[in-house]
């Protein structure tokens, strides 16, 4: 039960907190904007996932997200702040102040810099270092699932499919559900496994999002008619002048079908912090 398993540092008195107006919503329900009034009167900006289903399973499903997020603590990637378990059941997140990174870019194509890009890059890239260090494949890297905090900082969120892997089996084996084909490895399609490699792929695809500053990869094709274009060799395209010819090479590394031939997350990180330095210089 993992209103039992949450450390109780994080149960939050339903009192403090308070709704202001509604930022969306997510799978489980409306998600707020608010403010949580601690006991020293610090008043803090937060979100506040709600659950419009009550029962116990789903209630179970909805706390599962918090479970996985008490365990992180990295400034790209969104801090749970606490719970409310009685019902209606809350999260309580950091508030990333403007948003999904995907409007946010298609909003403002025209103020984007290439090293604002590759800046973003290079912070999911750590956030991602930080979980495999973890031993966590997050599973729905995307656009989508990323946060605008200001204009110098993105973070990751949605822990909803995350999945720890156990240590003597190194893929998470998905059983159903709807799954974002196009972001997907040519593993994870073809036989459900899920990897650090896997999420290394569907990262570089998350990187052309941005780059593109916001387009929708493999827009009009078919899912049936990606992965054959994948098995194929065909792979998405140049995404523009904004991309720095060594940061496509790192893409098509990403994107190689033999996931060993895919790099880690931690050469990844260090071929962007060192494509930024250059970009910075010019
Ligand atoms: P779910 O993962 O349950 O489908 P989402 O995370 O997509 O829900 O949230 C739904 C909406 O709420 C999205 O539009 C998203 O931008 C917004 N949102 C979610 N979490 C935050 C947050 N921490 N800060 C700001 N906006 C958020």
């Amino acid at each position: 039960d993992y209103a039992d398993v949450l450390s109780s540092d994080y149960q939050i008195d339903r009192k403090q907190i308070h709704m202001i107006e509604s930022l969306g919503n997510g799978q489980f329900g409306e998600v707020y904007r608010g403010i949580l009034k601690t006991d020293q009167q610090l008043e803090i900006n937060i979100a506040i996932k709600t659950c419009k289903t009550q029962d116990a399973a789903t209630t179970e499903a909805f706390l599962e997200e918090a479970y996985v997020m008490q365990k992180f603590d990295h400034p790209h990637i969104i801090k749970l702040i606490g719970v409310c378990t009685e019902q209606p059941v809350l999260l309580i997140m950091e508030l990333a102040r403007l948003g999904e990174l995907r409007s946010y870019l298609v909003a403002n194509r025209s103020d984007f810099d290439v090293i604002t890009l590759v800046l973003y890059c290079e912070q999911l890239a750590s956030a991602l270092a930080y979980l495999e260090s973890k031993k966590f494949v997050h599973r729905d890297i995307a656009a989508r699932n990323v946060l605008v905090s200001n204009h110098e900082s993105v973070k990751l969120a949605d822990f909803g499919l995350s999945r720890q892997l156990k240590v003597d089996n190194s893929y998470y084996k998905a059983s159903k559900g709807k799954l974002p084909i196009k972001w997907m490895a040519p593993e994870s399609i073809n036989f459900r496994r899920f990897t650090h490699l896997s999420d290394v792929w569907m990262f570089a695809v998350c990187m052309w999002e941005i780059l593109t500053m916001g387009r929708k990869p493999f827009q009009g094709v078919a899912n049936t008619d990606v992965i054959d274009q994948i098995e194929n060799g065909i792979r998405l395209p140049l995404p523009g002048v904004y991309c720095p010819k060594r940061l496509f090479d790192l893409l098509q590394e990403c994107w190689s079908y033999e996931p060993t031939n895919r790099p880690s997350f931690l050469q990844i990180e260090s071929c962007l912090k060192s494509i930024l330095n250059e970009e910075r210089l010019n």
